[in-house]
């Protein structure tokens, strides 16, 4: 494992992160921990999570393993975790959510602590309000509870830059990945280039990139496939410090291990090719993370924006597209909601709340038309 120096810290991380969202919960805590315990051996030292994660298992999880590595005299490792502007507004409520944290992780402080979910610069000024988040994070930080405040970001990489002028934050995590590294290239570079850490999640684009193999082909080297190359692209980046993974299984950790050990970065050539293979439609894909689920409507967006990933990444024609609207993955994806691409009475909620800034009412438009030209139109 490849260790770097977290920029503004003295911590040396490792450059593979375990991402603790995909723990499988069908088993029990103490299981889950086993995997946590094995990244650990392999020599990943970061650890992230948040409230909330994994049915709110996540982080009682990583304290099971913590607790036994601790126990043995183990504590070089990192955890990061998170709270939202929105659910703690007030210096009390993120105070509270610090040391709950802390609690069910069972370590004696959070190393890197996040200002969680900031998709708009609104979200930024609530965190910073007077006797707010931010101002309590300061708090924990004077009394030993956190070490350094960071944001995760979903904005654009010129807003990124905007709240880490501000100079509140030692670093950032973000999405950021071989389809979309153009929407965030300005943050990450910025940060890169002015003493930032950078921490990258969701490396698969939500799924998109293994999905896609042959489409995306041209990404990888001779004999890697294109998830490979994917997280050969995050974990290999200098600008990235270190690249969140969602573990399923030992040998997913090893393969980002390999990785880590012998991966060569992505030139600055290679890149401009890639963009230009997509012709600036990376920059405008859904990544499924499921933030504008807020609809009157019960429309499920990420669904139908997901299918119309397929026409903006690889220009399928509107036939090809009707054929997938019958697909089994579609169908599965939306048979559980009630609404419809047609339902849509453009409120705008989805878009206030898209972590892409995407254009979701016009592109249900589309969508809709290829519903209504099936002539078995799915119903629920
Ligand atoms: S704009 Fe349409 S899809 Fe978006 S939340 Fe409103 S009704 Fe739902
Ligand atoms: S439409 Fe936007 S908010 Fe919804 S899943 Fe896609 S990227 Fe996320």
């Amino acid at each position: 494992m490849k260790y770097i120096k977290y920029p503004g810290t003295d911590k040396m991380v490792s450059v593979v992160g375990f991402g603790g969202l995909r723990f499988d919960l069908d088993k029990t805590d103490e299981e889950n921990a086993e995997l946590v315990l094995y990244a650990y051996e392999k020599g990943i030292n970061y650890f992230d999570t948040a409230p909330g994660y994994c049915d709110d298992r996540s982080e009682i999880i990583l304290g099971v393993a913590f607790k036994k590595l601790i126990a043995q005299g183990k504590t070089d490792f990192f955890v990061s975790t998170k709270s939202k502007p929105k659910v703690c507004p007030s210096k009390e409520l993120v105070i509270e959510s610090v040391k709950k944290s802390i609690e069910r992780l069972g370590v004696e402080k959070i190393d890197f602590y996040h200002v969680w979910c900031v998709r708009n610069m609104d979200h930024y000024e609530l965190s910073m309000q007077k006797d707010g988040q931010y101002e309590g994070l300061v708090w924990c930080k004077e009394n030993g509870l956190i070490d350094n405040i960071c944001f995760s970001s979903h904005q654009p990489g010129n807003e990124v830059v905007d709240v880490l002028k501000s100079g509140n934050f030692t670093g950032v995590t973000m999405g950021i990945n071989l389809l979309n590294f153009p929407y965030r290239w300005e943050g990450a570079n910025y940060a890169y280039e002015n003493g930032y850490g950078v921490v990258a999640m969701n490396p698969l684009s939500g799924g998109t990139i293994p999905n896609h193999e042959k489409e995306l082909a041209f990404l990888a080297a001779p004999g890697e496939t294109v998830t490979q190359a994917a997280l050969r692209f995050n974990i290999s980046t200098p600008e990235i410090t270190v690249s969140l993974v969602g573990f399923s299984s030992n040998s997913d950790i090893e393969e980002a291990c390999i990785i880590a050990d012998s991966a060569t970065s992505f030139t600055k050539e290679d890149l401009k090719i890639i963009e230009e293979r997509f012709n600036g439609n990376s920059n405008s894909i859904c990544t499924g993370c499921g933030y504008c689920r807020v609809c009157p409507k019960d429309i499920n967006i990420p669904a139908y924006m997901l299918l119309y990933n397929e026409k903006h990444l690889f220009n399928k024609t509107d036939e090809e597209m009707i054929d997938m609207v019958y697909g089994l993955e579609y169908y599965n994806y939306t048979a559980n909601t009630v609404g419809r691409a047609n339902d849509c009475i453009e409120c705008g909620k989805c878009e206030k709340e898209c972590t892409q800034h995407l254009s979701i009412i016009n592109r249900l438009k589309e969508c809709s038309a290829w519903e209504s030209k099936t002539t078995d139109h799915i119903t629920v």
